[in-house]
């Protein structure tokens, strides 16, 4: 596996695969690499002759007050984790390259981006988006893995894709789970005991839904409060929302059906942790 800091010579290495003939799969990151990441770097190896991974924790994407300066940071260890599930260039930009003095451009979607997520992270999706288009032009990957996990990013870089025509394709790759059912996070790892304890009861709520869909309950109201007691019922969580949406749209929908987006946040002690599940899908 190749390490890249530079822009110019990743754009190089990018040109000469193209010219090649090779295809490429992309798998941008923050780094804090789990057997998510490692689940998406599998996918895009099955996919394509050459995987690119990036690691680099956007600044831009980071609101006042969030993890920015405290995220963890190893690349030693992210290369190693990379390399041995199928990474074939790692691409670790430094933010001064990423955002020179001078660079005033913002990727913007809006509409989907001012709910969920969007709607108590204001400027995260556009830092996202920003980042994502940047790291697309300078990789310039035939192919895009992302994780279900981040239901609403995904979308939203489907939506960036699609409105601005860039020759990508997006991949959306499965929630990868802790035995409990906790989704895999980087932020796991700030949870006390009895926080990861009360970490189980998103999945677990999540999954009620989908028995209770299952069992041809419709009504999106009824499962979204019988969601909200179980989540309240643990000491150490606080819901900031809960939510049921077209899962490539975000639109809200009236009643839960195929293709339905269950999301959630939920603070679990000071640490904010989301998941979901997209009904017909699980
Ligand atoms: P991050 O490093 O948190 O920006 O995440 C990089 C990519 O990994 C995104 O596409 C995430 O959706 C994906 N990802 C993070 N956690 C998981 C998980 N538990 N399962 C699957 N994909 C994940």
């Amino acid at each position: 596996m190749e390490t890249v800091t530079s822009i110019v010579e990743m754009k190089r290495a990018a040109g000469s695969l193209r010219r090649e003939g090779r295809t490429v799969a992309f798998v941008p990151t923050m780094g804090a690499l789990h057997e998510g990441h490692l689940s998406l770097i599998r996918e895009a190896d099955a996919r394509a002759d050459v995987v690119v991974v990036s690691v680099f924790v956007n600044p831009t994407q980071f609101g006042p007050g969030e993890d920015f300066d405290t995220y963890q940071r190893d690349l030693k260890r992210d290369s190693e984790l990379a390399e041995a599930a199928g990474c074939d260039i790692m691409f670790a930009p430094e933010v001064d390259d990423m955002y020179p003095v001078g660079s005033v451009t913002q990727v913007c979607v809006s509409g989907l981006t001012g709910k969920l997520c969007g709607a108590v992270r204001p400027g995260h999706f556009d830092g996202v988006c920003t980042v994502v288009a940047k790291l697309f032009g300078i990789v310039r990957p035939h192919l895009a893995v992302f994780g279900q996990k981040d239901g609403q990013q995904v979308a939203v870089i489907e939506r960036m894709v699609a409105d601005l025509d860039m020759s990508v394709e997006i991949v959306r790759s499965p929630t990868i789970r802790e035995p409990d059912g906790l989704a895999m996070s980087s932020r796991n790892a700030n949870l006390s005991g009895v926080e990861r304890r009360d970490a189980a009861v998103l999945f677990e709520s999540l999954k009620h839904v989908v028995s209770r869909y299952g069992a041809g309950e419709r009504n999106v109201e009824r499962v979204v409060s019988e969601m909200r007691e179980m989540i309240e019922a643990r000491e150490t969580t606080e819901i900031q929302y809960i939510t049921a949406v077209d899962a490539s749209t975000l639109e809200d929908v009236d009643e839960l059906g195929e293709s339905v987006m269950v999301a959630l946040a939920v603070f679990v002690g000071t640490t904010r942790l989301i998941d979901n599940v997209v009904l017909g899908a699980e």
